[in-house]
């Protein structure tokens, strides 16, 4: 299977050339096709495994199939647990919206609050996020996720383990309307928490799990 067999935008398959990636991994395989059937997803597959492609690509595609480009509120919100893997997925995501007219932002805890309000107030069409931070934002109606097409959460596990389910659950309460897809990644499914939160989080999602254990 090759990237080209997607239905991906010429910009997307260019930047993927980019960067030197050309044959899809398990989990994009899997994946993609589901999330760009605009169903549900609960995924999990072992670090290193490409995951962050696996969620970004059909975000992006999204986005470019978009017509209706009206609206101001972020379409695309991806909650990661920590600073760190939040820049290393928004880092991805620039390189892939450098291609194309989509603005992006980065919303973490630790940095200045004031500048995060000023770049949302410049209506970012993807909003990388760590979920205290957001819902903090949230609270003082810097975003407003009326219009919110796909919430993705990365490393789920990772944020309930972080204490993060609180938050999570005022995000998709902002967030909450028919047309929205979410998209639920995690090292693994076998986790209570993940499980209570899905329910509540997803739509008959979809399951896909790669590699032993799962
Ligand atoms: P995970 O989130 O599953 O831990 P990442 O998405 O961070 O994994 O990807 C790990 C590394 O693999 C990254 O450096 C990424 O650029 C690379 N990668 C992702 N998809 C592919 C692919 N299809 N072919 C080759 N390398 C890839
Ligand atoms: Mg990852």
């Amino acid at each position: 299977m090759q990237f080209t067999d997607f239905s991906l935008d010429q910009r997307l398959l260019q930047t993927l050339k980019h960067m030197g990636i050309d044959t899809p991994t398990e989990i994009q395989e899997q994946a993609i096709p589901i999330a760009q059937a605009g169903k549900d997803l609960m995924a999990s597959s072992k670090t290193g495994s490409g995951k962050t492609l696996a969620f970004l690509l059909p975000a992006m595609q999204r986005m470019i199939s978009c017509r209706a480009l009206s609206k101001r509120d972020p379409r695309v919100v991806i909650l990661l647990p920590t600073r760190e893997l939040a820049t290393q997925v928004y880092s991805q995501l620039r390189l892939l919206v450098a291609n194309t007219q989509y603005k992006a932002t980065k919303i973490l805890g630790g940095e200045n609050f004031n500048d995060q309000a000023k770049a949302l107030s410049r209506d970012p069409h993807f909003v990388v996020a760590t979920p205290g931070r957001l819902a903090d934002h949230l609270k003082q109606h810097h975003i407003h996720l009326n219009g919110l097409e796909l919430l993705i959460l990365d490393e789920a596990d990772r944020m309930l383990d972080l204490g993060f389910a609180e938050q999570l659950k005022q995000i998709n309460q902002a967030a909450d309307h028919k047309r929205r897809q979410t998209l639920m990644f995690s090292a693994t499914l076998d986790h209570g928490d993940v499980n209570e939160i899905a329910v509540e989080l997803l739509k008959s999602p979809e399951h896909v799990s790669i590699g032993a254990g799962n």
